[in-house]
């Protein structure tokens, strides 16, 4: 039987790769996912913006999808360095992740923020990756769940769906460093992420869930049987396409 979740990886590059690199890396990933011929799960590759365009045209006809790793919340206009959905849009994205820690961290950005760019991701036509997770003080202090609340509260925009918004979990401490939550722990923090959706849109049941922090082949596996998990989404691991797609092929 189909599952309702279709299981959903996605690499974030993050600030990664020179043209000739994410092009081979680009290749590498497409023939993994059309020599495995998925039906069953989606692989979805997110480069820096400056390479998205030669990244969608690289991935052609192989079901690697591609997408955005920010956008800004207006359409365009006077925001210097700034990219907006529908420019992700124009040039192959259909997701993008917003509200990412490290930008949440590195520039200031809120929850209001967040909910802003997932509002621009739809106008633009985009599906929304939107980040949420503690930090490790936030852990320590038990207060987990409480801010996983709170950032879904504040992050996820009325009028959210199932088929309009995927939410990733990402355990601030667990990004970049090799550790992870239990499986218990990660299966914890899911469930209260479900409950919580339940209370802000009719199909909650039905929202892909992804972890993310320090995800890699040896251990895809056992994160994602989690339960409540729906896939992953990737940092470092996802810059070796043999890696990446050893964890698609654990989803
Ligand atoms: C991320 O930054 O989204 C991430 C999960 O990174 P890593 O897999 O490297 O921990």
């Amino acid at each position: 039987m189909a599952r309702s979740r279709q299981p959903l990886i996605a690499g974030n590059w993050k600030m990664n790769g020179l043209r000739a690199d994410a092009l081979a890396l680009a290749a590498g990933v497409a023939e993994g996912v059309r020599r495995a011929g998925w039906t069953d799960r989606e692989v979805l590759v997110c480069p820096p913006a400056t390479l998205l365009m030669a990244v969608a045209d690289a991935v052609i006809g192989s079901g690697v999808l591609v997408g955005g790793q920010n956008c800004h919340a207006d359409a365009s206009g006077a925001h210097t360095g700034d990219i907006s959905a529908e420019m992700l849009r124009d040039v192959g994205a259909g997701h993008v992740i917003v509200g990412h820690s490290e930008r949440r961290t590195d520039c200031g950005e809120t929850d209001t923020i967040v909910r802003a760019k997932a509002e621009a991701a739809w106008r633009a036509g985009l599906l929304p990756i939107v980040c949420i997770g503690e930090t490790l003080a936030e852990r320590e202090a038990g207060r987990t769940l409480a801010v996983l609340e709170t950032q879904l509260k504040g992050s996820v925009p009325a009028g959210a769906a199932a088929a309009k918004l995927v939410v990733a979990y990402e355990p601030v401490w667990a990004i970049g460093t090799g550790k992870t939550p239990t499986v218990a722990e990660v299966a914890s923090a899911h469930a209260h992420i479900r409950h919580v959706l339940g209370a802000l849109i009719p199909d909650a049941g039905a929202v892909r869930l992804l972890y993310g922090g320090s995800v890699k082949g040896s251990n895809a596996g056992e994160l994602l049987a989690a339960g409540d998990v729906d896939g992953a989404l990737v940092g470092g691991a996802s810059l070796k396409a043999d890696e990446f797609l050893a964890i698609a092929k654990a989803a």
